[in-house]
C-alpha cells in the first residue's frame, strides 16, 4: 500500500511548525519517527493533506540531567535514550524499556515525542511515562503549557493535546531505587500483550518501602497508573502477601479486550504474571 498525496513542509524552529499548523488546520498532522504515522497512511487509517516534519529542528533533540530533573526533548530518538550514558545512570528504566520497543530500525526513528503523543495503547512508553510521574510540556499559539503524563490520555488516541500544539519536552524526577519494564509479547518486535512499569524504593532501615509506582500497558485504551497498588507496597511494605494484593489492586482496574493477541481471560492471567514480576524485580535491586 502506498500513502495517499501529501504536501511536505519542513520548518526548522516550532514557532514556524506552529503557525504551519495553525494556518493549515485539520489538513495538518506533525511527522516526528513516522513508524507509526506513515504505517496509518498506508493504511488509509490517516490521510493527511499535508505533514510537517519536525526533524530539522534541532532544539527538541537533547537529554539533560538538572537538579534531580530528567528533560528529554521530544525528538530524541529511542535509539539515543538506549545509548546515553548519563541517563542509564539517573533513569535505566528507559533504557530497559527502549529496548522493548520494535527492533533497531524502529529504534533509530522513532521518538519520544511520537511514542507519547500517538495516544497508542499498545506504545510503551506512555505507561512508563506514568510510572515515572513524568511532565510533557506542549507548545501552541496560545504559548506553553504543561500536562501530568498521568492526565494525558483520555482514550485509545485521544489525548489532552490540542490540535495546535506541539509536544516539545517531557521532564521527569532522576530514579533511585529499584526499577524493572516488564513486557509479554507473541514475538520480537511485536507491541505488548501486557506490559508492567515499576519503581520501589527501600527506606532507610532496609526494609520499608518509602516510594512505590506501578504503571501498566496495553491493558486498556489508555495506559494506567494505579495509584492504590502503589500505595499499598508503601504501607505494607514488599512482601509475599503484599505482593499478591499490589498485583489484585492492578488486575481490578484494567479493562483488557479481545484482539489478535488474546481473549480477555488469558491477558488478565498474563497481565498478573508480569505485574508480579516486575514488582519481583524491581524490589530485588533496591
Ligand atoms: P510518528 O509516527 O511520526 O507520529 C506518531 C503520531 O504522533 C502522529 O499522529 C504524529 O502527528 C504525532 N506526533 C509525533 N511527534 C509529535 C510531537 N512532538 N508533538 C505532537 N504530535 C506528535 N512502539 C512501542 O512503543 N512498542 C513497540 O513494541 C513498537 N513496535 C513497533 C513495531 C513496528 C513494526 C512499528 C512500525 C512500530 C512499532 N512501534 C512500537 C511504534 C514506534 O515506536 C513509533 O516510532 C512510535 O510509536 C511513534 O514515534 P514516531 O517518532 O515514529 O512518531
Amino acid at each position: 500500500m502506498i500513502t495517499g498525496k501529501f504536501d511536505y513542509h519542513q520548518p526548522d524552529n516550532v514557532q514556524a511548525a506552529i503557525a504551519l499548523l495553525s494556518e493549515l488546520g485539520d489538513d495538518a498532522r506533525v511527522i516526528a519517527g513516522g513508524h507509526s504515522l506513515i504505517p496509518m497512511m498506508k493504511l488509509r487509517l490517516a490521510m493527511p493533506e499535508h505533514l510537517i516534519d519536525l526533524r530539522l529542528i534541532s532544539d527538541l533533540k537533547y537529554i539533560r540531567v538538572d537538579n534531580g530533573i530528567v528533560h528529554v526533548g521530544a525528538m530524541t530518538t529511542q535509539h539515543e535514550l538506549i545509548n546515553h550514558e548519563e541517563l542509564l545512570k539517573v533513569a535505566p528504566i528507559i533504557k530497559e524499556t527502549s529496548l522493548q520497543i520494535g527492533d533497531p530500525q524502529i529504534r533509530y526513528q522513532g521518538t519520544i515525542g511520537g511514542n507519547v503523543a500517538n495516544g497508542d495503547p499498545g506504545n510503551d512508553m506512555p505507561g512508563l511515562m506514568q510510572c515515572l510521574d513524568a511532565t510533557f510540556i506542549l507548545v501552541g499559539p496560545d504559548g506553553e503549557r504543561e500536562v501530568p503524563a498521568r492526565e494525558f490520555y483520555e482514550a485509545a488516541y485521544f489525548t489532552a493535546r490540542d490540535d495546535l500544539e506541539i509536544l516539545t519536552a517531557i521532564s521527569f524526577p532522576v530514579c533511585s531505587g529499584g526499577y524493572a519494564y516488564e513486557k509479554q509479547k507473541r514475538k520480537i518486535g511485536d507491541y505488548a500483550t501486557a506490559a508492567a512499569a515499576v519503581l520501589l524504593r527501600k527506606g532507610a532501615d532496609g526494609s520499608a518501602c518509602e516510594f512505590a509506582s506501578i504503571a501498566m500497558t496495553n491493558l486498556a485504551d489508555t495506559p494506567i497508573y494505579c495509584e492504590e497498588a502503589s500505595q499499598l507496597l508503601q504501607d505494607q511494605g514488599v512482601t509475599d502477601s503484599s505482593i499478591k494484593e499490589a498485583v489484585a489492586a492492578c488486575m481490578a482496574v484494567i479493562e483488557p479486550v479481545d484482539d489478535n493477541r488474546g481473549p480477555v481471560e488469558f491477558k488478565k492471567h498474563v497481565a498478573a504474571h508480569i505485574t508480579k514480576r516486575a514488582i519481583e524485580l524491581a524490589w530485588s535491586r533496591t
